[in-house]
């Protein structure tokens, strides 16, 4: 039957911390076996965090999304599905919001 999670959130929600945690998460929970998890988990935290922390650029958003691209539909489980997906997604909908941390405009604390 697969599994399903909600999470909610208001609309003063960081979403590039929130992207953050979920893909800590994620990469945290890799059991390694693949390539694509084991090292593009990891690399897609050391980037958000990077971005977070004020020491991104606007390239790392687009590697962040052909990182995710390279990870979906190419791993033994569905975690690693799980994990691009949400590094897609808030990419598309929330997009200003990294560029304003690329941009130096927003830095988190
Ligand atoms: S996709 Fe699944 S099998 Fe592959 S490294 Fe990640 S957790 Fe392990």
């Amino acid at each position: 039957m697969g599994s399903g999670a909600v999470i909610v959130i208001d609309e003063n929600t960081d979403m590039v911390k929130l992207l953050w945690r979920i893909t800590k998460f994620y990469a945290h929970e890799s059991c390694g076996q693949c390539t694509p998890c084991r090292e593009g988990c990891q690399w897609m935290e050391g980037i958000l965090h990077k971005l977070m922390t004020g020491q991104g650029q606007e390239r790392d958003i687009d590697l962040l999304v052909d990182l995710a691209t390279n990870i979906g539909g190419k791993t033994l489980c569905a975690l690693g599905d799980a994990a691009a997906g949400p590094v897609i997604s808030f990419i598309k909908k929330f997009r200003p919001e990294f560029e304003a941390y690329a941009r130096g405009q927003k830095k988190h604390a």
